[in-house]
């Protein structure tokens, strides 16, 4: 079984409703399972257009190879209405894999782990939510990172059914 980890995120719509539904149908596929999910953020579009990001990330545990993962959260897009006009839009729904077990690999299809993992706070916070110690070979503790995306705006928003946001580890309000 590989651990990955993947990425949501979408700026048209209820965007927390569709990441949600997104991730039930995920976890209704009987190849992966659901370790952890983090709360929902709401962060600013970056070399995008449109109205303000919602984000999160999931830990998965799962038999797929990296490539029909890929393909299973591309179905899923699909799914949910997801067009591409052109390159950044605005978009219903985004899946990223952002890191797959220890595969490095950098074919143009799939790129592992995502190259813009460190890169950006919308992927960093929630992914350091649900593993606060994460590590890559290549890169080192994920943590270390946070300093270089602090000018990124980024809101860690209240759970609707939990008070989890209240236990935050890496908040960072919005400014
Ligand atoms: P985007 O428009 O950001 O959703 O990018 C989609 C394209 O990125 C697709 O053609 C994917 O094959 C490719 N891609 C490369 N690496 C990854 C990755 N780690 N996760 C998801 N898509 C990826």
């Amino acid at each position: 079984m590989a651990r990955a980890f993947i990425g949501f995120g979408g700026n048209i719509g209820d965007t927390r409703q569709l990441i949600t539904d997104a991730i039930v149908c995920l976890a209704l596929r009987s190849e992966l399972q659901i370790l952890a999910k983090s709360c929902f953020y709401q962060s600013a579009p970056i070399d995008a257009t449109g109205g303000d990001y919602i984000n999160a990330v999931i830990e998965i545990e799962t038999e797929l190879t990296p490539y029909s993962l890929l393909h299973v959260c591309q179905a899923i897009e699909q799914e949910f209405g997801r067009e591409r006009p052109y390159s950044n839009a605005p978009r219903t729904l985004d899946l990223d894999i952002l890191s797959f077990e220890g595969v490095i690999q950098n074919e143009t299809e799939l790129i592992l782990p995502h190259p813009r993992i460190i890169e950006r706070s919308f992927v960093l916070l929630p992914l350091l939510e649900i593993a606060p110690n994460f590590f890559l070979p290549d890169l080192g503790e994920l943590k270390t990172y946070l300093p270089k995306v602090a000018d990124q705006r980024i809101e860690k928003l209240p759970c609707r059914n939990c008070n989890c946001w209240e236990k935050a580890v890496y908040s960072q309000s919005a400014h």
